[in-house]
C-alpha cells in the first residue's frame, strides 16, 4: 500500500492504471476509521482493480463553532486497517495542498442544502461539494463509494456529479451499526461511557417510526412527535427530527408511497446523525 500526499502524485498514479485499463474505485473519508468505512472499501474492492482511500479533514465542511481542531486523528491507526482491506493507495493531502494561496472557488447546490443539515450547519454542503469534486479530480475513479449514513450528503453528490457531467459512477454502502442500533461514527469517540449507553435512542426512534409506518400511520406530526419522545425520554437533544421525500428531502404532509426518516441530535455536547427508509 502506498501513501501519497500530492495531488501530482495522485493524478500520476492514476493516469498510469487508467492506461493499463484498471478500473479505480475511492473512498473519500476524514479517517479515525471503523467498519463502516472499511464497508466501503470493501464494496470499491469489488468493483474495482484498485482502490483508493482519502483521508483529509475538510475545514471548509465544518462551521466557526464546529469541532474541526478536536475531530479525531490517528493516522498510523488507519493506514493499518487499510492496509488489512486491501487498500492501494491512501491519498492524505494537507490543507494547503487542497487549498493553496489563492484558492477562491465554491461548488455549491441551490436546492438539496436548503432541508436537514444544511439548515443546521450553515455552508457545510458547500464545503463537502467542493472537497469531493476535488478528490474526484485528483483521483480520476471510475467508481466513488460513499455511506448512506449521510443520506442528505449521498443525495448532494448525485445531483452535482449529474448536473457537471463527471464520469463517475455513485455507488452507496448501507450503514454499519453497533450491537444495539447505533450508527458508527467518527465522533462516537466523543462519547462517554454513560452517553454512549443513551446514544442507541438515535436509532431507536428510527425503528419506532419505522415501526409506525408499517402499522399504518400516515401522519408525519405524529411520527415526528413520537420519534422526538425516544430521544428525549433517554435524556438527549433533538437537533431535527423529519420525515421527508426520500428524493427531493422536502417534509411530507403525509405518508403516501415513500417516505425517509432522518435524525439530528445531541447526546451531551456530541451531534450525531442517522436515517432510516420508512417505506418506497
Ligand atoms: P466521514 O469520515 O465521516 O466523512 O465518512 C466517510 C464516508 O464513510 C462517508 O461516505 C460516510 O457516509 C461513510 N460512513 C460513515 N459512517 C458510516 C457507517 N456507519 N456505515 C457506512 N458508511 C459510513
Amino acid at each position: 500500500m502506498q501513501v501519497i500526499r500530492t495531488i501530482a502524485e495522485m493524478q500520476a498514479q492514476s493516469r498510469s492504471w487508467s492506461r493499463q485499463g484498471i478500473a479505480i474505485g475511492l473512498v473519500p473519508t476524514m479517517g479515525f476509521l471503523h467498519e463502516g468505512h472499511l464497508s466501503l472499501v470493501d464494496i470499491a474492492k469489488e468493483k474495482c482493480g484498485a482502490v483508493v482511500a482519502s483521508i483529509f479533514v475538510n475545514p471548509m465542511q465544518f462551521g466557526p463553532k464546529e469541532d474541526f481542531d478536536n475531530y479525531p486523528r490517528d493516522e498510523a491507526r488507519d493506514l493499518a486497517m487499510l492496509e488489512a482491506h486491501g487498500t492501494d493507495v491512501v491519498f492524505i493531502p494537507q490543507t494547503d495542498e487542497m487549498y493553496p494561496k489563492g484558492f477562491e472557488t465554491r461548488v455549491e447546490l441551490t436546492r438539496l442544502p436548503n432541508h436537514l443539515c444544511g439548515l443546521r450547519r450553515e455552508g457545510h454542503f458547500r464545503g463537502v461539494t467542493t472537497v469531493v469534486l476535488k478528490l474526484l479530480a485528483a483521483v480520476q475513479p471510475d467508481v466513488a463509494v460513499f455511506g448512506d449514513k449521510d443520506y442528505q450528503q449521498i443525495l448532494v453528490i448525485r445531483r452535482m456529479v449529474c448536473d457537471l457531467n463527471l464520469s463517475v459512477e455513485v455507488i452507496a454502502g448501507p450503514t454499519v451499526r453497533e450491537p444495539d442500533g447505533l450508527a458508527m461514527s467518527s465522533r462516537n469517540s466523543y462519547l462517554s461511557p454513560e452517553e454512549r449507553r443513551t446514544a442507541a435512542c438515535v436509532f431507536q426512534a428510527l425503528q419506532r417510526a419505522r415501526q409506525m409506518v408499517n402499522g399504518g400511520a400516515v401522519d408525519p406530526i405524529m411520527v415526528r412527535r413520537s420519534m422526538t419522545e425516544a430521544i428525549e425520554q433517554n435524556g438527549a437533544q433533538v437537533d431535527y427530527v423529519a420525515v421527508v421525500d426520500p428524493e427531493t428531502l422536502e417534509e411530507l404532509q403525509i405518508i403516501k408511497d415513500r417516505a425517509h426518516a432522518a435524525v439530528a441530535a445531541f447526546v451531551g455536547r456530541t451531534r450525531l446523525i442517522d436515517n432510516l427508509r420508512l417505506k418506497g
